[in-house]
Parts: structure tokens; C-alpha cells; sequence
């Protein structure tokens, strides 16, 4: 048991110190550095754990592409370059966050339902793409 939780904590760690939404297979490569003979598989159940005891966000993208990993749980939506595939942050203030729950909240009540949590992703072209052209 001990293990598995320095394990956990260790992953944890690495996935909030990087701010690029990492794959399970990227914050493998990172970890594998610090924690020596431990398994893909093994981070692959952590971040499985991490995401359903809500101390993660798991950000799924395209059919086909692996899931992407979040380690701040603070306001925000994601746009997802259609380029070059980068995914980036957009912070809302407490009032943004409040008028952009208000008008789910209003959407979905046009079928009847309750409105609980959302995870947003908007498809773009970043800025970088953008230069590019
Ligand atoms: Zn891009
Ligand atoms: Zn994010």
C-alpha cells in the first residue's frame, strides 16, 4: 500500500509541475527518470485513480488520440490546436466562470435536464499555427 501511494503522489507531482497536458505516455518517460523500473501500466492505474477521486482532469481529444492530462483544477477551458494538436488553457475570472455556467445551465434546461459540470473544448488554430501561414 505504501508504495503505491509514493507512487501516486510522485505522478501527481510531475503532472502539476508540467503545463502542457501531457499523455500518459509523456509523464511516463518523466517519471520513469525519478522512480526507476516502474511500469507503464502502473501509471496508467495511478492516473486512472487520480482522475476518479477527482484530483485530476482527463481532457479526451480526438478519436484515436490518447487522453491528455490535467493537473489544474482551476476554471478553465481548453481550445485544442487542429494543427499541431497543442492544447491550451483559457482562464476564466469568477464572473466569466459564473456567466458561462448560467448559460449552460439555461441550455440545458431546453431538454428538461439538470445542469452539473462541464468540460469544454474548443477546436482552433493557435497562435503559433497562425504565423506560420
Ligand atoms: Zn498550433
Ligand atoms: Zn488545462
Amino acid at each position: 500500500m505504501e508504495r503505491y501511494s509514493k507512487q501516486r503522489e510522485l505522478i501527481l507531482d510531475v503532472l502539476k509541475s508540467r503545463k502542457d497536458h501531457p499523455t500518459a505516455e509523456m509523464l511516463y518517460n518523466d517519471i520513469a527518470q525519478k522512480m526507476p523500473g516502474i511500469g507503464i501500466a502502473t501509471v496508467y492505474r495511478n492516473l486512472a485513480s487520480l482522475y476518479k477521486s477527482g484530483k485530476i482532469e482527463k481532457i479526451e481529444t480526438m478519436q484515436g488520440d490518447p487522453d491528455r492530462f490535467d493537473g489544474d483544477l482551476r476554471p478553465h477551458i481548453h481550445l485544442q490546436c487542429s494543427k499541431c494538436n497543442e492544447i491550451y488553457d483559457i482562464f476564466l475570472d469568477e464572473e466569466e466562470n459564473k456567466q458561462l455556467n448560467d448559460k449552460l445551465t439555461e441550455l440545458t434546461k431546453l431538454i428538461n435536464a439538470d445542469f452539473t459540470s462541464s468540460k469544454i473544448i474548443l477546436k482552433g488554430i493557435c497562435k503559433n499555427c497562425k504565423n506560420k501561414n
